[in-house]
């Protein structure tokens, strides 16, 4: 039972008090239904250790510290693994380092220098296992609410927030089609890593336009590829190996889509090309990762020959 109702105290009074009050039978009808693995990844949550994080860095990195024996971070250690495999991070837990299959601090670095996160109701869709919204409270947030509908991800979130249960960040196993229409609640709403994985993308941006309070600010962050406003990619098959990649625009194509959709402001902060040390295959992410969905001779180009991963962080006001 995950118990919403700091999250309803915490929406009390703004904009999106009417939906937090709904929130939590939705959420129950979710969890009902589950997913086959859940029975073994709660499991794994409750061999979690006691611990009371005595140090916290939200800031500069994920770090929980706490004076802790061995016996008890290998339990920490055992615990976590069995909520393999970890994507997204790193996270230091108690001396026991999450070595994700991404750097997502080096996404969070590209980031976070162009944002005033300050007092902002933020919301993350497709938050993963919510590594972006413990640095978004890091980065001075009132609150985050992520929604990402995998299941693991979700109890990977449960993981963490496990010791920082006070933090004002809420985990929901949404996808955004699950939202409200107009929610019109949140300062600044992020979608990082979502946008390609979209059928239709503008629809996808003006959905999450919805969710924004006049004024507010749209993070977007997907793969591009080199080109002006009129070359956008739609790959034939896989991209990168990934069955599920529909339109790669370059950054002055998905600037107009921003500005189309009704975004003001639109301007691109960061190009960076993602290299074999940002993702890797990891103790705790075993399968196989970027290097081999490149093509072996020549890293620029993906397996399927197709211009290897670029992504761009695009920044819009809803007027
Ligand atoms: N934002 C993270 C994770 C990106 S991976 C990052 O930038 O690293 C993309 C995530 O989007 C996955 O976790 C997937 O479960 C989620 N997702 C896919 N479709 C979604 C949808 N319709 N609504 C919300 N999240 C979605």
């Amino acid at each position: 039972m995950i118990d919403l109702a700091p999250l309803a105290r915490r929406l009390a009074g703004s904009p999106l008090a009417e939906w937090a009050k709904g929130l939590q039978a939705q959420l129950d009808t979710k969890l009902a239904k589950g997913h086959g693995d859940l029975a073994r990844w709660r499991s794994a949550l409750e061999a979690l250790p006691a611990l009371q994080p005595e140090r916290v860095d939200l800031l500069d990195s994920f770090t929980l510290d706490t004076d802790c024996d061995d016996a008890t971070r290998a339990q920490v250690h055992q615990a976590l693994m069995g909520l393999s495999p970890w994507r997204k991070g790193p996270f230091n837990v108690f001396g026991v380092h999450v070595d994700t299959e991404w750097r997502s601090d080096w996404k969070w670095s590209r980031v976070a220098p162009h944002l005033d996160l300050q007092g902002k109701r933020v919301l993350d869709v497709g938050c993963g296992n919510g590594y972006y919204q413990w640095r978004m409270l890091g980065a001075g947030a009132e609150s985050v609410i992520g929604i990402d509908p995998n299941w693991l991800f979700f109890c990977q979130f449960q993981a963490m927030q496990r010791y920082l249960p006070q933090l004002p960040a809420w985990h929901l196993p949404f996808a955004l089609e699950d939202l409200p229409e107009r929610l019109e609640g949140f300062d600044t709403v992020f979608s990082m890593g979502v946008l390609y994985h979209r059928k239709s993308p503008i629809d996808h941006l003006l959905a999450l336009k919805d969710c924004l309070v006049r004024g507010g600010e749209l993070v977007l962050e997907t793969l591009v590829v080199p080109g002006d406003e009129r070359q956008v990619l739609v790959p034939e098959d896989r991209y990168a190996q990934m069955r599920n990649v529909w339109f790669l625009p370059s950054v002055a194509a998905l600037e107009l889509w921003m500005r189309r959709a009704g975004f003001s402001d639109v301007r691109c902060v960061d190009v960076s090309t993602t290299s074999i040390q940002e993702q890797r295959s990891t103790e705790w992410m075993r399968y196989q990762s970027l290097e081999h969905f490149l093509d072996p001779e020549d890293h620029s180009r993906t397996v399927e020959g197709l211009p290897a991963p670029m992504r761009a962080v695009i920044l819009g006001r809803k007027p």
